[in-house]
């Protein structure tokens, strides 16, 4: 993996609402009017003009991704995104990987430069988080390679756990690396 992308790669551990970032990704449902977990947890700091602005959107399928303003977060944006409930079937790595693509997608259009994620599909969606790293610091990747303008991803770990799963998998890229 090249040295300067991986250079772009922050993780950390805490709650994702209270980064100071051009977007924030909420993992949402399809419906995009609210849910528990990290979607929960953004519309209570965002306030409600955040689902004011949702209700407007009209959904949206699992895989794609939306843009909304940040409201009362201390980032400007949020882009939601819905990923897939797991099945363990490879539709479910498709969906993922569109899930990234098409967030980092709207962040270029978007002109932002810096966009944190959570752990998308590994709370109540059941995604197994080993699986769900590689596909999420693969297609990140791949993605910069494309959109220069991006400087910072940050991917936001809720547990110890799940942040040592990310530490293992950038770590092993990097000396991998030649
Ligand atoms: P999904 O329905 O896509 O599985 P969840 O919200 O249930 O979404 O969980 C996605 C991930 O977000 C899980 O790893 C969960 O631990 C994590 N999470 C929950 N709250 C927060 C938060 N405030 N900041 C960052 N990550 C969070």
């Amino acid at each position: 993996m090249d040295k300067k992308i991986l250079e772009k790669l922050e993780i950390s551990q805490g709650d994702i609402t209270l980064m100071d970032v051009d977007a924030i990704v909420n993992a949402a449902n399809t419906s995009l009017l609210g849910g528990g977990g990290v979607d929960g947890a953004i519309h209570r700091t965002a306030g409600p003009g955040l689902l004011e602005e949702c209700r407007t959107l009209g959904g949206c399928p699992t895989g794609e991704a939306r843009i909304t303003g940040g409201y009362n977060l201390a980032a400007r944006h949020v882009i939601h995104t819905v990923g897939p409930v797991y099945s363990g079937k490879p539709r479910d790595k498709a969906l993922l990987t569109g899930c990234y693509q098409n967030s980092l997608r709207l962040a270029a259009d978007n002109n932002l430069t810096s966009v944190a994620f959570p752990a998308i599909s590994c709370g109540v969606y059941g995604y197994p988080i080993e699986e769900a790293c590689k596909i999420a610091v693969d297609t990140t990747c791949l993605f910069l390679k494309t959109a220069p303008a991006i400087t910072r991803v940050i991917f936001m770990l809720f547990s110890p756990k799940d942040l040592k799963v990310y530490e293992d998998y950038i770590e092993s890229l990097k000396t991998s690396d030649t």
